[in-house]
Protein backbone atom coordinates (compact mmCIF):
# COMPACT_ATOMS: atom_id res chain seq x y z
CA UNK A 1 0.00 0.00 0.00
CA UNK A 2 1.40 3.32 -0.90
CA UNK A 3 1.41 6.10 1.64
CA UNK A 4 0.41 9.46 0.27
CA UNK A 5 2.60 11.89 2.44
CA UNK A 6 0.15 14.45 3.24
CA UNK A 7 1.57 17.74 3.17
CA UNK A 8 -1.65 19.51 4.11
CA UNK A 9 -2.03 17.90 7.66
CA UNK A 10 1.35 17.68 8.61
CA UNK A 11 2.39 21.29 8.05
CA UNK A 12 -1.17 22.13 9.77
CA UNK A 13 0.64 20.22 13.29
CA UNK A 14 3.78 22.53 12.58
CA UNK A 15 2.01 25.71 12.21
CA UNK A 16 -0.23 24.70 15.61
CA UNK A 17 3.39 23.48 17.34
CA UNK A 18 4.86 26.87 15.93
CA UNK A 19 2.29 28.83 17.40
CA UNK A 20 2.15 27.35 20.91
CA UNK A 21 6.51 28.23 20.73
CA UNK A 22 5.63 31.73 19.33
CA UNK A 23 3.52 32.41 22.18
CA UNK A 24 5.75 31.01 24.77
CA UNK A 25 8.73 33.01 23.55
CA UNK A 26 7.18 36.49 24.21
CA UNK A 27 8.68 37.55 20.83
CA UNK A 28 6.39 39.05 18.49
CA UNK A 29 8.20 37.91 15.06
CA UNK A 30 7.49 39.93 11.60
CA UNK A 31 7.84 38.84 7.40
CA UNK A 32 8.21 41.67 4.73
CA UNK A 33 7.25 40.90 1.59
CA UNK A 34 7.78 42.71 -1.67
CA UNK A 35 6.22 42.31 -4.48
CA UNK A 36 7.00 43.81 -7.16
CA UNK A 37 4.28 43.92 -10.64
CA UNK A 38 0.92 41.89 -10.75
CA UNK A 39 1.42 38.83 -11.35
CA UNK A 40 -1.90 36.82 -10.24
CA UNK A 41 0.16 33.50 -9.11
CA UNK A 42 3.31 35.81 -6.98
CA UNK A 43 -0.11 37.69 -5.61
CA UNK A 44 -1.36 34.61 -4.52
CA UNK A 45 1.43 33.05 -3.18
CA UNK A 46 2.35 36.38 -0.70
CA UNK A 47 -1.78 36.69 0.38
CA UNK A 48 -1.21 32.47 1.54
CA UNK A 49 1.87 33.62 3.45
CA UNK A 50 0.18 36.60 5.00
CA UNK A 51 -2.24 34.49 5.85
CA UNK A 52 -0.38 32.10 7.27
CA UNK A 53 1.75 35.04 9.93
CA UNK A 54 -1.59 35.98 11.21
CA UNK A 55 -2.50 32.22 12.38
CA UNK A 56 0.89 31.34 13.75
CA UNK A 57 0.93 34.81 15.61
CA UNK A 58 3.60 36.50 13.22
CA UNK A 59 2.96 40.29 11.78
CA UNK A 60 3.15 40.91 8.75
CA UNK A 61 4.16 43.85 6.26
CA UNK A 62 3.29 43.32 2.67
CA UNK A 63 5.34 46.18 0.46
CA UNK A 64 3.90 46.63 -3.40
CA UNK A 65 6.55 48.53 -5.81
CA UNK A 66 5.12 48.75 -9.20
CA UNK A 67 5.35 46.68 -11.72
CA UNK A 68 7.42 49.27 -13.94
CA UNK A 69 9.86 49.63 -10.73
CA UNK A 70 13.46 49.92 -11.23
CA UNK A 71 16.29 47.79 -9.63
CA UNK A 72 17.09 50.45 -7.99
CA UNK A 73 13.61 51.22 -6.61
CA UNK A 74 13.22 47.52 -5.31
CA UNK A 75 16.82 47.87 -3.71
CA UNK A 76 15.69 50.51 -2.09
CA UNK A 77 12.61 48.68 -0.19
CA UNK A 78 14.84 46.21 0.50
CA UNK A 79 16.87 48.40 2.14
CA UNK A 80 14.55 49.87 4.24
CA UNK A 81 13.62 46.51 5.69
CA UNK A 82 16.79 45.78 5.89
CA UNK A 83 17.24 48.37 8.80
CA UNK A 84 14.19 48.49 10.12
CA UNK A 85 14.62 46.71 13.39
CA UNK A 86 10.88 45.40 13.76
CA UNK A 87 11.38 43.29 10.74
CA UNK A 88 12.70 39.80 10.90
CA UNK A 89 12.40 38.30 7.82
CA UNK A 90 12.20 40.12 4.56
CA UNK A 91 10.95 38.04 1.44
CA UNK A 92 11.30 39.02 -2.06
CA UNK A 93 8.37 37.14 -4.45
CA UNK A 94 10.34 35.73 -7.58
CA UNK A 95 10.05 36.03 -10.38
CA UNK A 96 10.88 40.02 -10.19
CA UNK A 97 9.82 41.78 -13.71
CA UNK A 98 12.18 41.40 -16.25
CA UNK A 99 14.01 44.36 -16.10
CA UNK A 100 15.28 44.04 -12.63
CA UNK A 101 18.40 42.65 -11.76
CA UNK A 102 17.26 39.46 -9.53
CA UNK A 103 20.44 38.27 -8.25
CA UNK A 104 21.14 41.90 -6.92
CA UNK A 105 17.91 42.39 -5.35
CA UNK A 106 18.86 38.53 -3.38
CA UNK A 107 22.40 39.94 -2.42
CA UNK A 108 21.14 43.15 -1.06
CA UNK A 109 18.66 41.12 1.78
CA UNK A 110 20.76 41.36 5.17
CA UNK A 111 21.56 37.74 6.01
CA UNK A 112 20.28 37.68 9.38
CA UNK A 113 16.56 38.29 8.02
CA UNK A 114 17.24 35.82 4.89
CA UNK A 115 14.15 33.66 5.62
CA UNK A 116 13.99 32.27 1.78
CA UNK A 117 17.12 30.97 2.28
CA UNK A 118 18.39 32.42 -1.40
CA UNK A 119 21.30 35.22 -0.63
CA UNK A 120 24.65 33.30 -1.43
CA UNK A 121 25.60 33.71 2.21
CA UNK A 122 22.56 31.51 3.53
CA UNK A 123 23.14 29.02 0.12
CA UNK A 124 27.05 29.20 1.26
CA UNK A 125 26.46 27.88 4.53
CA UNK A 126 24.12 25.40 3.56
CA UNK A 127 26.89 23.96 1.10
CA UNK A 128 29.47 24.22 3.75
CA UNK A 129 27.01 21.51 5.87
CA UNK A 130 26.46 24.65 8.14
CA UNK A 131 22.51 25.92 7.07
CA UNK A 132 21.36 29.26 8.62
CA UNK A 133 18.41 29.13 6.51
CA UNK A 134 17.83 26.85 4.10
CA UNK A 135 15.34 27.77 1.20
CA UNK A 136 11.68 26.88 2.82
CA UNK A 137 10.29 24.03 -0.45
CA UNK A 138 13.47 21.43 -0.37
CA UNK A 139 13.72 22.06 4.07
CA UNK A 140 9.70 21.57 4.04
CA UNK A 141 10.42 18.53 2.35
CA UNK A 142 12.98 17.33 4.64
CA UNK A 143 10.75 17.91 7.42
CA UNK A 144 7.90 15.97 5.44
CA UNK A 145 10.51 13.09 5.18
CA UNK A 146 11.44 12.60 9.05
CA UNK A 147 7.58 13.09 10.27
CA UNK A 148 6.93 9.72 7.88
CA UNK A 149 10.45 8.76 9.55
CA UNK A 150 11.15 7.80 6.24
CA UNK A 151 15.24 6.84 6.45
CA UNK A 152 17.57 9.23 4.40
CA UNK A 153 20.87 8.34 5.76
CA UNK A 154 22.12 5.53 3.24
CA UNK A 155 19.47 6.51 0.72
CA UNK A 156 19.98 7.12 -3.02
CA UNK A 157 18.48 10.40 -3.88
CA UNK A 158 18.13 11.72 -7.19
CA UNK A 159 16.77 15.32 -7.88
CA UNK A 160 15.54 16.45 -11.11
CA UNK A 161 16.30 20.13 -11.38
CA UNK A 162 18.85 22.49 -10.30
CA UNK A 163 17.44 25.97 -9.81
CA UNK A 164 19.10 27.42 -6.42
CA UNK A 165 15.21 27.66 -5.09
CA UNK A 166 14.46 24.03 -5.31
CA UNK A 167 17.17 21.80 -6.82
CA UNK A 168 20.30 22.78 -5.94
CA UNK A 169 19.40 23.33 -2.20
CA UNK A 170 17.55 20.09 -2.17
CA UNK A 171 20.64 17.79 -2.99
CA UNK A 172 22.55 19.60 -0.29
CA UNK A 173 19.94 18.99 2.45
CA UNK A 174 20.33 15.36 1.06
CA UNK A 175 23.56 15.31 1.01
CA UNK A 176 23.86 16.82 4.85
CA UNK A 177 21.78 14.31 5.57
CA UNK A 178 23.87 11.71 4.50
CA UNK A 179 21.87 10.76 1.16
CA UNK A 180 24.11 9.51 -2.13
CA UNK A 181 22.42 12.35 -4.32
CA UNK A 182 22.64 12.98 -7.67
CA UNK A 183 21.04 16.07 -9.94
CA UNK A 184 19.66 15.54 -13.18
CA UNK A 185 18.70 18.65 -15.13
CA UNK A 186 17.97 19.00 -18.72
CA UNK A 187 21.02 18.09 -20.75
CA UNK A 188 21.22 14.89 -18.70
CA UNK A 189 21.61 12.16 -20.47
CA UNK A 190 19.23 9.00 -19.89
CA UNK A 191 17.44 10.61 -17.30
CA UNK A 192 14.69 7.67 -16.99
CA UNK A 193 17.82 5.41 -16.39
CA UNK A 194 19.08 7.95 -13.54
CA UNK A 195 16.11 8.63 -11.85
CA UNK A 196 15.17 4.66 -11.58
CA UNK A 197 18.21 4.24 -9.27
CA UNK A 198 16.12 6.84 -6.43
CA UNK A 199 15.62 5.19 -3.33
CA UNK A 200 13.80 9.18 -2.75
CA UNK A 201 13.04 10.60 -6.87
CA UNK A 202 12.54 14.60 -5.98
CA UNK A 203 11.18 16.27 -9.24
CA UNK A 204 11.35 19.82 -9.48
CA UNK A 205 10.78 20.50 -13.40
CA UNK A 206 8.12 22.19 -13.76
CA UNK A 207 7.03 19.54 -16.62
CA UNK A 208 3.28 17.98 -15.74
CA UNK A 209 3.10 14.31 -15.66
CA UNK A 210 6.74 14.12 -17.14
CA UNK A 211 7.63 11.35 -14.58
CA UNK A 212 6.04 8.46 -15.68
CA UNK A 213 6.49 4.98 -13.67
CA UNK A 214 8.68 3.71 -16.16
CA UNK A 215 11.05 6.12 -14.41
CA UNK A 216 10.46 4.84 -10.72
CA UNK A 217 12.55 2.26 -8.70
CA UNK A 218 9.56 -0.29 -7.44
CA UNK A 219 9.20 0.98 -3.60
CA UNK A 220 10.90 4.41 -4.18
CA UNK A 221 9.75 7.52 -2.27
CA UNK A 222 8.34 10.25 -4.81
CA UNK A 223 8.54 13.86 -4.05
CA UNK A 224 6.64 16.33 -6.22
CA UNK A 225 7.82 19.89 -6.05
CA UNK A 226 6.15 20.91 -9.48
CA UNK A 227 3.06 23.32 -10.21
CA UNK A 228 1.84 22.66 -13.14
CA UNK A 229 -1.74 23.83 -15.17
CA UNK A 230 -2.92 20.69 -17.64
CA UNK A 231 -6.26 21.08 -18.61
CA UNK A 232 -7.30 23.99 -16.80
CA UNK A 233 -5.78 21.66 -13.19
CA UNK A 234 -3.24 22.22 -10.94
CA UNK A 235 -0.79 18.59 -11.02
CA UNK A 236 2.65 18.06 -10.23
CA UNK A 237 5.21 17.07 -12.53
CA UNK A 238 4.50 13.22 -11.60
CA UNK A 239 1.62 11.37 -13.07
CA UNK A 240 0.45 10.80 -9.83
CA UNK A 241 -1.81 7.86 -10.60
CA UNK A 242 0.47 5.84 -12.40
CA UNK A 243 3.79 6.53 -10.46
CA UNK A 244 1.54 5.94 -7.00
CA UNK A 245 1.37 1.96 -7.81
CA UNK A 246 4.64 1.74 -8.29
CA UNK A 247 6.07 4.04 -5.29
CA UNK A 248 5.91 3.12 -1.48
CA UNK A 249 5.37 6.71 -0.84
CA UNK A 250 4.18 10.12 -2.83
CA UNK A 251 3.07 13.32 -2.36
CA UNK A 252 0.00 14.70 -3.53
CA UNK A 253 -0.25 18.20 -6.00
CA UNK A 254 -2.17 19.87 -4.52
CA UNK A 255 -1.40 19.25 -0.72
CA UNK A 256 2.23 17.87 -0.40
CA UNK A 257 5.18 20.01 -0.91
CA UNK A 258 3.43 23.00 -0.87
CA UNK A 259 2.22 23.44 2.05
CA UNK A 260 5.14 22.60 3.99
CA UNK A 261 7.25 24.95 1.70
CA UNK A 262 4.40 28.36 3.96
CA UNK A 263 4.98 26.28 6.89
CA UNK A 264 8.66 26.32 6.58
CA UNK A 265 9.04 29.98 6.14
CA UNK A 266 6.98 30.39 9.13
CA UNK A 267 9.91 28.36 11.55
CA UNK A 268 12.58 30.30 9.07
CA UNK A 269 10.93 33.39 10.44
CA UNK A 270 10.76 32.88 14.00
CA UNK A 271 14.29 31.58 13.77
CA UNK A 272 15.32 34.82 12.62
CA UNK A 273 13.34 36.49 15.24
CA UNK A 274 15.17 34.34 17.88
CA UNK A 275 18.65 34.29 16.59
CA UNK A 276 17.81 38.61 17.11
CA UNK A 277 17.16 38.56 20.59
CA UNK A 278 20.26 38.81 22.86
P1 LIG B 1 13.14 26.16 -12.79
O1 LIG B 1 12.44 26.35 -14.08
O2 LIG B 1 14.02 27.22 -12.24
O3 LIG B 1 14.02 24.82 -12.90
C1 LIG B 1 13.56 23.69 -13.56
C2 LIG B 1 14.67 22.66 -13.59
O4 LIG B 1 14.17 21.49 -14.22
C3 LIG B 1 15.91 23.12 -14.37
O5 LIG B 1 17.07 22.79 -13.67
C4 LIG B 1 15.79 22.34 -15.66
O6 LIG B 1 17.04 21.96 -16.23
C5 LIG B 1 15.09 21.07 -15.21
N1 LIG B 1 14.36 20.48 -16.32
C6 LIG B 1 13.46 21.08 -17.13
N2 LIG B 1 13.06 20.22 -18.09
C7 LIG B 1 13.72 19.06 -17.87
C8 LIG B 1 13.75 17.83 -18.54
N3 LIG B 1 13.01 17.59 -19.62
N4 LIG B 1 14.56 16.86 -18.04
C9 LIG B 1 15.32 17.08 -16.97
N5 LIG B 1 15.33 18.25 -16.28
C10 LIG B 1 14.55 19.23 -16.76
O7 LIG B 1 12.00 25.77 -11.77
P2 LIG B 1 11.95 25.73 -10.15
O8 LIG B 1 13.00 24.82 -9.62
O9 LIG B 1 11.86 27.08 -9.61
O10 LIG B 1 10.52 25.06 -9.98
C11 LIG B 1 10.24 23.77 -10.48
C12 LIG B 1 8.78 23.47 -10.29
O11 LIG B 1 8.45 23.49 -8.91
C13 LIG B 1 7.82 24.48 -10.94
O12 LIG B 1 6.67 23.79 -11.37
C14 LIG B 1 7.46 25.40 -9.80
O13 LIG B 1 6.21 26.02 -9.96
C15 LIG B 1 7.43 24.44 -8.65
N6 LIG B 1 7.70 25.03 -7.34
C16 LIG B 1 6.90 24.62 -6.32
C17 LIG B 1 7.11 25.08 -5.06
C18 LIG B 1 6.24 24.58 -3.96
O14 LIG B 1 6.22 25.15 -2.90
N7 LIG B 1 5.51 23.49 -4.16
C19 LIG B 1 8.15 26.07 -4.75
C20 LIG B 1 9.00 26.38 -5.89
C21 LIG B 1 8.75 25.87 -7.13
P3 LIG B 1 18.11 23.05 -16.79
O15 LIG B 1 18.77 23.64 -15.58
O16 LIG B 1 19.04 22.24 -17.61
O17 LIG B 1 17.32 24.05 -17.58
Amino acid sequence: MVTILDGKSVSEKRLELLKEAIGESGLYPRLATVIAGSDPASQMYVRMKHRACERVGIGSVGIEVPGDATTDKVLEAVSRLNRDPDINGILVQLPLPGRVDTERVIAAVDTGKDVDGFHPTSLGLLMSGRPRFAPCTPKGIMTLLAEYHIPVAGARAVVAGRSIDVGRPMAALLTNADATVTICHSKTRNLAAELRQADILVSATGKAHFITPEMVKPGAVVIDVGINQLNGKLVGDVDFEAVKEVASAITPVPGGVGPMTIATLMENTFAAAVMRTP
